[in-house]
């Protein structure tokens, strides 16, 4: 199914109020992807993509591979920020809309961190690239209020300082649960809230036909070493102390995890 087809389906399905869900590799863990009524596919015929910027970015169509990201970028020194385990499996499409992550990219690579860009397609079939300046107007001409409501969200949520302080807050941790709300704090343009509100959004939002990343730096030269210290708050300090350095990830093992429990 290509593009147009999919925009068609999905407003079909919506003018006959019938609801849709998204697959990529199916690899999510909660049943993201499991329907009882119509399940699109965006994996095999989805996998355009195009090096931009000598590899600072990339342009990426939903069904691609994380594994395959990371090998297109590698001869540019780069690699695709969001790292989950499943990376070999599950594809562009799962890993942004999931927000997932794993032990490196923390709260500083992940998609949040590195979404430029996306073409989405929303539930009725309309069309946003967010790159073209001309499909923002048009959006803007074709929904009236969509993005007066993206900005008085936004501005309603500022303005409850104590609220906005416990977002940002929350969201340094890192948490790939729920609704990337952090993007009414962090963003003025409603068009880049939209775009990061998609991430984490369990295809609740809208349907994602590419989107442009922001590469990240990939160290050839790596080492890790393990260390035991005599309890877990000197383990503790010790993590902070290290993220002052060049460290990139810290797992903190207790003793049961050696001794089996
Ligand atoms: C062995 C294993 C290890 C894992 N390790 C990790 C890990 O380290 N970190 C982690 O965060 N997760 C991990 N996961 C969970 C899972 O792999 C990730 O969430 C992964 O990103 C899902 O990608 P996927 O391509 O399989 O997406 P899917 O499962 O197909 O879909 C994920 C979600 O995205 C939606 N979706 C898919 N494509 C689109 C689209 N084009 N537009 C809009 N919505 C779309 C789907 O509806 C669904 O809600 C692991 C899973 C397994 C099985």
């Amino acid at each position: 199914m290509n593009e147009a087809e999919l925009q068609h389906c999905m407003s079909a399905a919506f003018s006959q109020k019938l609801p849709v869900t998204f697959k990529a590799a199916g690899t999510s863990l909660s049943g993201q992807t499991i329907s009882d009524s119509i399940l699109l596919l965006a994996n095999e015929g989805w996998e355009n993509y195009e090096v931009l910027d000598d590899g600072k970015k990339v342009r990426l169509q939903p069904g691609i591979i994380g594994g395959r990201v990371n090998r297109i970028l590698a001869p540019y020194g780069r690699k695709f920020g969001p790292d989950p385990a499943s990376i070999n499996a599950a594809m562009v499409g799962g890993i942004i809309i999931n927000n997932a992550s794993g032990m490196n990219c923390g709260t500083h690579e992940n998609a949040y961190k590195t979404i430029e860009d996306a073409r989405i397609i929303f539930a009725d079939g309309t069309l946003l690239d967010t790159a073209d300046e001309k499909s923002r107007a048009d959006f803007r001409l074709r929904k009236p209020g969509f993005i007066e409501k993206i900005e008085e969200i936004r501005d309603r949520v500022r303005a409850d300082e104590p609220f906005a302080a416990r977002i940002k807050k929350k969201y340094s941790i890192k948490n790939t649960t729920g609704f990337s709300i952090n993007a009414f704090v962090d963003y003025d343009d409603p068009f880049q809230i939209i775009i990061n509100l998609l991430i984490g959004s369990e295809g609740a939002l809208a349907f994602v036909a590419e989107v442009t990343m922001r590469s990240v730096i990939k160290l050839d030269c790596k080492a890790s070493s393990m260390v035991y210290f005599p309890d877990i708050v000197t383990a503790c300090k010790a993590v902070v102390a290290l993220k002052q350095g060049p460290v990139d990830s810290a797992e903190l093992l207790d003793r049961l995890s050696f001794e089996g429990g």
